[in-house]
């Protein structure tokens, strides 16, 4: 047992109960309660959707992302899955990350092995965020999975600019003028041909797109997508 357990004992990502010291990550019971992505999903998002004829769900439908292929952990409609990303986002505790993003690679480790990525590259926070926060969520989700799925991560590639406005208060169509300009990439860095971006929760897909838009234009050829979690396309067939 080290003294850093002891101190900051690992918690559960489920319960958020402290575990005992070690190498648990979540206590078993808890593993079940995750509400993980399962087929049928949308072949472009991996968004879960009601029934087994959809190919695609409805954002994808009205507005097909330019990622290849995008791949979710759990169901953000689940509580628990909600309260864990909270937990990261307001509450520093992104060690609650390392069960989830373990078990996601192991999940999939097979289909992104012929992706052929050479990186994961984190979906950067706004610079204020980061700076009240201390670090990005979905660099932390990168580093992990990085791990799991022995890919490096180059959080150095994309950048996000000052001048955004925060999302919370925008109509779609304004969140889309906004994301526009709200990534970039310095010109000095060199090029992939293919990589993973990451970030937390998928929902619409406005964020995820604009990254992939800018992250094309600087001459990578195939850009994926991993999430952690993911909304659920609620459309059914009358
Ligand atoms: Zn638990
Ligand atoms: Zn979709």
């Amino acid at each position: 047992m080290s003294f850093i357990d002891l101190i900051y004992p690992k918690r559960c990502p489920v319960c958020l109960e402290a575990l005992p010291p070690g190498k648990t990550l979540i206590c078993p019971p808890c593993k079940e309660k995750i509400r993980r992505v399962t087929s049928p999903t949308c072949m472009k998002c991996g968004k879960p959707l009601m029934e087994e004829s959809f190919e695609y769900c409805g954002n994808c439908e009205k507005r097909m992302p330019l990622f290849v292929k995008g791949l979710s952990y759990a169901e953000y409609t689940s509580k628990y899955v909600r309260r864990m990303l909270s937990e990261v986002k307001y509450h520093e505790n992104p060690q609650i990350l390392d069960y989830p993003c373990l078990d996601f690679g192991d999940r999939i480790r097979d289909e992104v092995a012929l992706w052929g990525a050479e990186a994961l590259i984190p979906v950067p926070v706004h610079p204020s965020k980061l700076k009240s926060r201390g670090y990005n969520q979905a660099e932390e989700i990168a580093s992990r999975l990085g791990k799991a799925l022995s890919l490096p991560v180059d959080p150095g590639y994309l950048f996000r600019s000052e001048k955004t406005e925060a999302q919370k208060n925008l109509t779609e169509q304004e969140r889309r003028n906004n994301l526009a300009t709200a990534f970039f990439v310095p010109s000095s860095h060199k090029t992939y041909e293919s990589v993973i971006l990451v970030d937390d929760i998928y929902t619409t897909g406005s964020t995820a797109n604009a990254c992939t838009r800018v992250l094309l234009a600087s001459g990578i050829s195939r850009i994926y997508l991993l999430t952690l979690a993911i909304g659920r396309d609620n459309r059914l067939t009358l």
